[in-house]
C-alpha cells in the first residue's frame, strides 16, 4: 500500500507513539490546530493521554494498539526516542511516520549517532565503542578520565558512570551490566548549548535560535535564549551542523541536537533527540511559532516558517524534589500564585499526580523586555520554587 503525502488538514487525527510530557504538548498544539489526536502509551494516567482525544491503552509493540492506532491516524509521530522502530517502520507500512524509523534508530543508539556525526563532518567526543572484555582491554589511556555511557536507553544522565582510571572503568562496565557502552573522554566544557530544526517533507529545513543550557546532575535544569555566552560564528557553525545531521538521515519533524562549547572555543556534538525537546520547550512562550506547532506542521506537510524569538526568556525544569522542600516528607505543592505574581512567567505542569526527586514535573518559562530583566524574574521565581540560582 502507498502512503499518502497529500497536505493533511485540520479535523484529520494525528497519533502519536508515547504519552511523556512531550506528547502532552504535541497534543495541545495539534488540538490549537484543529486536529484531533490519538495517543498510545501503556500508562492509563499519562500526561499526553489524559488530554488526548483518543488514547490506546497498549504496550508499543501491541499488535492490535499499532493497529487501532494505524486506523484512526492520518499520520503518526513520537515523543519518546526509545519507542522501538520496528513499531514505527509497522505502522510506516500503511501511514506515513515522522520521524522515519530508520532516523530514530540511529538516536537511540550513541554508537549510531556518533558515526552520523562523523560521516557529516561534525566532530564529537573522542570515543571508543565498548560491547566485549577485549574492547574494554584495549581502550587507549587518552580518553580517561571519561565518561562510560551505555549505547542505548541512557536518559537525564542515567546509564552513565564517570571513571577516571582503568580500574574505575573495568568496574563501571560491571555495575552497567556489562551491555554494549561508549567511553567518551571527559571533555573541558565552557558552555552546553542545543540547537532544534524542523525538516519538512520537502526537505526545506527551519531551526529555533540557539539555546544554552544548564545541566546539574545530569538533568536540564535551566535554558536561557537568546544564548549569552555564544559568539555568533559558534552559532552559526551549530546551525550549518544540525541541518547536515538533519538532510542527511532525511529527517522529517523537529530535531535536537545537543553540542558541548569547550573552554578553547570548539563545538563537538554530544547527542540528538529525534523529537522536540526539552531545551525547547521556552518556544511556546517565546517564539512566535514552537516547537510541537512544527511538529505537527512538518508532519502533515503544511508550510513551516523560520521561527521569530519574539522575547528573551528563560525557562526552569521543575523536578519533583521542589514538592519536597527542606526534606519533607509529605508531597506539598510548590507556591504557584507567588510565582505567578510575577509578571512574564509561565506555568506548565504536565499532570503528574506522584512527584518523585528528578521526576519533571512541569517547567516554568519567564519572558522579560530584556534578557537581564527575564533572568532578574527567573532568579526571583527560582527562589520561592527553592530551585538554586543560576
Ligand atoms: P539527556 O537527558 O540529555 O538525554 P543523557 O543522559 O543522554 O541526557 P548526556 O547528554 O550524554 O546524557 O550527558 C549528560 C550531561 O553530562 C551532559 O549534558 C554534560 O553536562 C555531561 N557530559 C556528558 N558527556 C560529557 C563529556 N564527554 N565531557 C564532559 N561532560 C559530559
Ligand atoms: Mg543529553
Amino acid at each position: 500500500m502507498t502512503v499518502n503525502q497529500d497536505v493533511i488538514l485540520p479535523g484529520a487525527t494525528l497519533g502519536v507513539m508515547g504519552g511523556g510530557q512531550l506528547g502532552r504538548m504535541f497534543v495541545h498544539a495539534a488540538q490549537a490546530m484543529g486536529y484531533r489526536t490519538a495517543v498510545l502509551d501503556a500508562d492509563a494516567s499519562s500526561p499526553a493521554g489524559l488530554v488526548s482525544h483518543e488514547h490506546i491503552q497498549t504496550a508499543y509493540l501491541d499488535e492490535a494498539g499499532l493497529a487501532r492506532l494505524a486506523q484512526v491516524s492520518a499520520a503518526i509521530t513520537t515523543e519518546f526516542e526509545n519507542v522501538p522502530a520496528q513499531a514505527l517502520d509497522k505502522l510506516a507500512e500503511t501511514r506515513l511516520v515522522a520521524p522515519a524509523g530508520r532516523a530514530v534508530a540511529i538516536c537511540q543508539d550513541r554508537a549510531r549517532e556518533k558515526a552520523h556525526f562523523v560521516g557529516c563532518g561534525v566532530d564529537c567526543a573522542p570515543h571508543a565503542l565498548i560491547d566485549t572484555p577485549e574492547q574494554l582491554a584495549a581502550v587507549s589511556d587518552d580518553l580517561l578520565p571519561g565518561i562510560l555511557k551505555t549505547a542505548r536507553l541512557g536518559y537525564d544522565g542515567k546509564g552513565q558512570i564517570r571513571v577516571k582510571t582503568r580500574a574505575e572503568l573495568i568496574a563501571a562496565w560491571d555495575e552497567l551490566q556489562r551491555v554494549g557502552c561508549v567511553l567518551e573522554k571527559m571533555l573541558p566544557l565552557a558552555y552546553e548549548v542545543s540547537v532544534i530544526v524542523a525538516r519538512g517533507r520537502d526537505g526545506q529545513v527551519v531551526h529555533f535560535p540557539l539555546q544554552q543550557n544548564l545541566h546539574r546532575d545530569g538533568i536540564l535544569a535551566v535554558t536561557t535564549v537568546p544564548a549569552p555566552n555564544v559568539t555568533e560564528a559558534v552559532s552559526q557553525q551549530a546551525y550549518a551542523s544540525a541541518h547536515q545531521i538533519a538532510a542527511s538521515m532525511d529527517y522529517v519533524g523537529v530535531l535536537c541536537i545537543e553540542f558541548f562549547v569547550l573552554q578553547d572555543g570548539r563545538i563537538v556534538a554530544n547527542e540528538m533527540a529525534p523529537r522536540p525537546h526539552n531545551s525547547g520547550h521556552h518556544t511556546i512562550d517565546a517564539c512566535d511559532v514552537s516547537q510541537f506547532e512544527l511538529q505537527v506542521r512538518a508532519m502533515t506537510g503544511l508550510p513551516l516558517v523560520e521561527p521569530v524569538l519574539h522575547s528573551p526568556c528563560l525557562m526552569l525544569n521543575l523536578l519533583g524534589d521542589l514538592w519536597f522542600p527542606n526534606g519533607v516528607s509529605a508531597q506539598q505543592e510548590p507556591d504557584w500564585a507567588a510565582v505567578l505574581a510575577l509578571s512574564g512567567t509561565h506555568l506548565h505542569l504536565y499532570g503528574k499526580a506522584e512527584a518523585r526527586k528528578g521526576r519533571k514535573m512541569g517547567h516554568l518559562t519567564v519572558t522579560g523586555a530584556t534578557p537581564a530583566a527575564a533572568r532578574e524574574v527567573a532568579l526571583k521565581a527560582a527562589a520561592i520554587l527553592g530551585i538554586a540560582p543560576f
